[in-house]
């Protein structure tokens, strides 16, 4: 039972710089690089035949909300085939339609949730869809259990009071990464998708993204995390890597090394 990647290249609710559109293409080459080999750390390798199937990127950029629909039909399309599926944006508000598609396959589903940011505006800058509203949509339309939202240091007024009515569970990244030294981990019933903002990481480690939100987590840290969760991912999300603040490409390999940890755990507990 393969993993299946799709990329979504779409930026248009990003609220402060364009970009992320252009980077499914650039992971999937940092995945497929020759500078590195496809085991994930917990020894699984996505180079094995029928490890992994590549199901291209959408074709978008008509309106906003025609992209919206066909995001949320071809992620279903994938989905009903009950292989788990990584979705490569992307800027974050993406990851609403692709919760719909998944709460259709799977209704008892649970979120975790890596980012500097909540995510949880009711509306932000006159816009319900914006990348900073994802999991206010997700919330109100009941479309999980539960949110746990990892890595988060920019709470301000009102999206405490999101937390708060929609009772989301936080780890504040000042208090450390849950299942990261010594840090208690945490349990959740059922499956799961998983949305990991690289922004969650130290712009240190990323500086290719449109957020830099000081004082987050290392790479070793999220991959610590990662592989400590003790639940089944039945779909996942890498999102707001912005190519046009990568120099280096060194945002695009934290993006592919997360992918391939990912995956692993994807193929290491996926029930037959
Ligand atoms: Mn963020
Ligand atoms: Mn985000």
């Amino acid at each position: 039972m393969p993993v299946s990647i799709l990329g979504i290249p779409f930026d248009a609710n990003s609220s402060y710089l364009k970009g992320a559109a252009q980077a499914p293409p650039l992971i999937r080459e940092a995945l497929f690089s020759e500078s590195a080999n496809l085991f994930s750390e917990m020894g699984v390798d996505l180079g094995a035949s029928g490890n992994l199937f590549d199901a291209g990127d959408l074709q978008l950029g008509r309106s906003p909300r025609e992209d919206f629909e066909e995001i949320e039909n071809s992620s279903a399309a994938l989905l009903q085939q009950k292989t788990p599926v990584i979705f490569l944006g992307g800027d974050h508000s993406i990851t609403f339609p692709l919760v719909k598609a998944c709460h259709g396959v799977f209704p008892d589903l649970s979120i975790v949730h890596f980012d500097a940011h909540p995510d949880l505006y009711p509306e932000y800058e006159g816009n319900r869809y914006s990348h900073a509203c994802p999991f206010a949509r997700i919330m109100e339309n009941q479309l999980v259990r539960g949110l746990v939202q990892i890595g988060i240091r920019s709470i301000n007024a009102v999206q405490q009071e999101q937390i708060q009515r929609y009772r989301v569970k936080v780890f504040p990244m000042k208090y450390g990464v849950p299942g990261v030294a010594g840090r208690p981990g945490f349990k959740l019933e059922g499956p799961v998708y998983l949305s990991f903002d690289i922004d969650a990481l130290d712009p240190a480690f990323v500086p290719g993204i449109s957020h830099w939100e000081p004082g987050g987590m290392s790479v070793r840290d999220a991959l610590a995390s990662l592989q400590a969760l003790d639940i089944r991912i039945v779909a996942a999300d890498i999102v707001e890597f912005n190519p046009v603040r990568d120099n280096t490409g060194r945002t695009a390999m934290v993006c592919a090394k997360l992918l391939k940890e990912i995956a692993g755990k994807m193929l290491s507990t996926a029930s037959a």
